[in-house]
């Protein structure tokens, strides 16, 4: 039997993704692309992604077009929270909850096409049990993510993630130590911890997020640690102390801001206002070098006039951070959001989302500007066809070299000798391990 897997939406999704087909490779089945003929669909989604339904009806009839007797389940976010519409689309034969999707087998036994939808998703108060995930970035073994928390007790009023995974909850902290250590074993030289709030790691266990990474920091060998995102308010001194001393913790963050209004950040129900945001960045930039922040934005949440945009341009204008993730607030069934009125015209999202893409642009460029002549610990992952490598540097530089199989998936330290904005170029690099190697002037 062969099976095939299509993720919607973000690395935690692709993670756990990864962590089901694992299941599917234990069972005996092939894994195969999804664009070829499988016995087996499965579709995890995504209820942050605009077009959710469109998406998952695209994808369905994609798989169906491969093989129209392919069975084909839906599972994710989106099938947590709309179930009986995603039971609606002409082809889908299971629909599987957040608590489902990790126990497959047992509720699919023969894998034979059904009349009719299956529906099998847990009630959303019920989302309890953690399951742990992780994958390889684009099937290298070189960056992992790795989920260690999932669900989330905050009530922003824009979002359907708690009621589609349910509250926070996380990975027993020595599980996460055994599976990190065997992550490294396994040869990757960057973990990603990942969840939907990390910086709330270990609430049901009396541990942080923190405590975790000194215990994970235990770990021989050579690799680095990077915190996929974490909330402004749960980015504390600890993390900040431990980012600029061990140089195995990125210095990078990226830090949901949300709106530089803070009557819209109320309106938010985000647990901090412009100036707390404002002095975890101060703090960041004055206790961690070349530190590379990342800030999420959303435009056009309802009530957000002219002024409060403005208010949000200067703000993060005036911050020293690297770079924005810019998203179009879109309304959400099921989120208080929907009832705060004041609604923003759709194309008055979009030119606001526009003038922060291009605010975005300048900032990544002059922060790449800065590195020119520094040197970044770097990690390349990527051949390029014209003959090329690609990495990352600890913190977020887009990094390009000579193509040196080598020096992929080596942590090593180079210097940054131009920038176009979009990447850094090295020149001369040299490996952790104490040798050197000289990559071609490009
Ligand atoms: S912190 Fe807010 S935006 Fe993030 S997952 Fe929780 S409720 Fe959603």
């Amino acid at each position: 039997m062969k099976a095939a897997f299509y993720t919607l939406g973000c690395k935690l999704n692709y993670s756990e993704t990864a962590t089901i087909s694992q299941e599917f490779l234990n069972k005996g089945f092939d894994i195969i692309p999804f664009e070829q003929p499988a016995d087996v669909y499965v579709i995890n989604t995504c209820t942050v992604t605009q077009n959710a339904e469109k998406d998952c009806r695209q994808t369905v009839r994609r798989a169906l077009r491969q093989n129209p007797d392919a069975l084909i389940v839906v599972t994710g976010c989106y099938a947590q929270l709309r179930a009986e519409e995603i039971g609606q689309i002409e082809g889908v034969d299971f629909v599987l909850g957040s608590n489902e999707k990790f126990r497959i087998f047992d509720y699919i036994k023969d894998f034979e096409k059904n009349e009719l939808s299956c529906i099998h998703v847990s009630d959303s108060d019920d989302l309890e049990n953690f399951y742990s995930a992780s994958s390889s970035e684009a099937d290298t073994r070189t960056r992992a993510f790795f989920k260690v928390q999932d669900g989330c007790d905050y009530k922003c009023s824009f979002c359907t993630i708690p009621k589609a995974r349910g509250k926070s909850r996380s990975m027993n902290p020595s599980d996460a130590v055994s599976k990190f250590h065997s992550l490294i074993r396994e040869g990757y030289k960057e973990v990603i911890l990942t969840g939907v709030n990390v910086g709330d790691y270990g609430l049901n266990y009396d541990q942080d997020l923190y405590k975790l990474l000194k215990s994970l920091l235990q770990t021989p060998g050579d690799y680095r640690l990077r915190i996929s995102s974490i909330e402004p308010n749960l980015l504390n001194d600890n993390l900040i102390a431990l980012a600029a001393d061990d140089e195995r913790v990125c210095n990078h963050f990226h830090i949901p801001l949300q709106s530089g209004s803070d009557k819209i950040l109320k309106l938010m129900r985000r647990r901090y206002n412009s100036s707390d945001y404002k002095r975890v960045i101060e703090k960041l930039n004055a206790r961690i070098a070349d530190v590379g922040i990342g800030v999420d934005i959303i435009v056009g949440f309802p009530g957000e006039d002219e002024n409060d945009f403005e208010n949000t341009y200067n703000f993060v204008n005036a911050l020293d951070v690297s770079y924005f993730h810019v998203f179009t607030y879109s309304e959400r069934p099921g989120t208080s959001a929907l009832e705060l009125g004041n609604v923003v015209d759709v194309g008055l999202r979009r030119k606001r989302n526009n003038m922060l893409r291009i605010l975005s642009a300048k900032k990544r460029a002059a922060f790449y500007r800065g590195m020119k002549g520094k040197t970044l610990q770097t990690l390349f992952e990527e051949n390029e066809s014209n003959g090329r490598m690609t990495g990352w540097s600890s913190n977020y530089t887009r990094i390009r070299a000579d193509h040196n199989p080598e020096m992929i998936n080596n942590l090593i330290q180079v210097q940054i000798s131009e920038t176009d904005g979009e990447f850094c170029y090295a020149e001369t690099s040299q490996i952790k391990n104490n040798f050197k190697l000289v990559v071609g002037q490009l």
